[in-house]
């Protein structure tokens, strides 16, 4: 039988899992993975550079201490797809292919609100979170303004750690008193996915720590120079420092391939994350995962964009191609169940898990604050930036027995 070609475009969490388990489940065939960066950033701590708990070298790696050294690596950018010809273009080499898996993941677009650029500061880049770990060291204003300037994001859990962590370092230096935190959001209501149940809990805990929530509040512009918000059919707000979660926005090589559906994302089959187009899959950010409830214009019905739901749908696609080369029929699904750490400063975390494919609608809970749930997320940390070998293999074992003890998904 002859060797097949897969070939991982994007070589962030999902495109990282999905080559590794390829190269694993898959031995004898080239799994090439694509990926224009040499160093791969751990997001979630990028939360932790802005808090000044972590440096920039702590969180990062070079991508191929983290891929199996059966997977080839081509640093490169992709400039095209062809799916009938099964052929990718990029600015180093072309490639051919007899299975395709998409992990592009999504763009920031700081372009798309007018003012956003020159007045706002960010976390959700690692170059962004050192520059607002600097701005937050010298601020001596009164207003910080929390905003999620488009929708939908990544990690729903984000932008209130975010503001938490925000009131937590400025409260060593400051009172209370004379720190305003406010967090503006086009949504109805914080993780309104998972529930109004879940969504009061997480309004109850920004307000215990004196963090005004302004829901409905659709950013249309920013004066960096009046500092102001300007929000659809909204009052107008002041700020001192501005924080945002950017506009996101779909790779256009999914537009430009045909792999995007109306929204601009890649549609897929939300258990097998097959695309329309044979032996093409489509993975984490990039793709648009529909899951059941009740529609709301304001919040969609696709399963938030999330690492942990990546690294799971990465590995179910990795069984099915294995099992597809194998000639055997592939079984494996992928069954929707994800959770966060909610970082709420002083080393105290909280934890939101659930089953987003359930019916009716998303089951989702939200466990009481503690610090276990913050070291398990230190620990998760360890393992993603561990190389493969003995260590990480036993940082694993550790987490998954933790898990087993406090009662939650298997975290891996
Ligand atoms: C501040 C922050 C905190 C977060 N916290 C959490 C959390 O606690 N839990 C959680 O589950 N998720 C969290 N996330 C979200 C998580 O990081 C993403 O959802 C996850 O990385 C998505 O994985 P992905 O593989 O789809 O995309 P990515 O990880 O973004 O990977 C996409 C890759 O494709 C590459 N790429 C794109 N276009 C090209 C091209 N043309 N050529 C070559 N390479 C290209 C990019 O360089 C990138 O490496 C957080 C995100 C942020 C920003």
């Amino acid at each position: 039988m002859r060797a097949k070609t897969i070939v991982v475009l994007g070589g962030g969490v999902g495109g990282m899992v999905a080559a590794n388990e390829l190269s694993r489940l898959a031995p004898g065939n080239r799994v090439v993975l694509v990926e224009r960066n040499e160093q791969h950033a751990f997001a979630p701590s990028f939360l932790w550079i802005m808090t000044g708990d972590r440096r920039p070298a702590q969180i990062q790696r070079p991508l191929r201490s983290l891929v199996r050294p059966s997977v080839d690596i081509v640093h490169a950018e992709v400039t095209g797809v062809d799916l009938d010809a099964r052929h990718v273009t990029t600015d180093a080499e072309a490639l051919t292919y007899d299975y395709l898996v998409v992990a592009l993941g999504a763009e920031l677009a700081t372009d798309a609100i007018p003012g956003l650029d020159e007045g706002a500061h960010t976390f959700y880049s690692l170059d962004g979170a050192v520059a607002l770990r600097d701005a937050l060291a010298n601020f001596d204003g009164r207003s910080v303004a929390v905003v999620v300037a488009g929708l939908p994001y990544k990690c729903p859990g984000a932008p209130l750690e975010g503001a938490m962590l925000i009131r937590d370092i400025l409260g060593r230096r400051r009172s209370r008193e004379n720190i305003d935190i406010g967090l503006y959001t086009p949504e109805p209501a914080p993780m309104a996915l998972a529930g109004v149940e879940l969504s009061d809990m997480v309004v109850s805990m920004l307000a215990q720590r004196d963090i005004s929530y302004h829901p409905g509040c659709h950013l249309t512009a920013v004066d960096p120079d009046a500092r102001e918000l300007q929000f659809d059919g909204k009052p107008s707000a002041q700020y001192d420092l501005l924080v945002t979660i950017p506009p996101h926005r779909p790779p256009g090589l999914l537009r430009d391939s045909g792999l995007a559906g109306d929204s601009g994302w890649a549609p897929v089959d939300r258990e097998t994350l097959e695309t329309d187009h044979e032996n093409v899959y489509a993975l984490g950010d990039a793709a648009a995962v529909a899951i059941p409830g009740r529609w709301n214009p304001e919040v969609g019905l696709s399963l938030p964009k999330a690492g942990v739901f990546a690294h799971g749908q990465a590995e179910v696609i990795a069984r099915r191609i294995a099992a597809d080369i194998a000639g055997a029929r592939p079984t494996a699904t992928y069954g929707g169940v994800g959770y966060c750490m909610l970082e709420a400063g002083g080393g105290v975390a909280g934890f939101a898990h659930g089953d987003f494919y359930a019916e009716p609608s998303p089951d989702v809970r939200l466990r009481p604050m503690g610090r276990h749930w913050h070291l398990g997320k230190e620990l998760f940390e360890r393992w993603w930036l561990t190389p493969f070998g003995i260590r990480k293999s036993l940082l694993g074992l550790a987490m998954r027995a933790g898990a087993r003890t406090l009662g939650v998904p298997d975290l891996l």
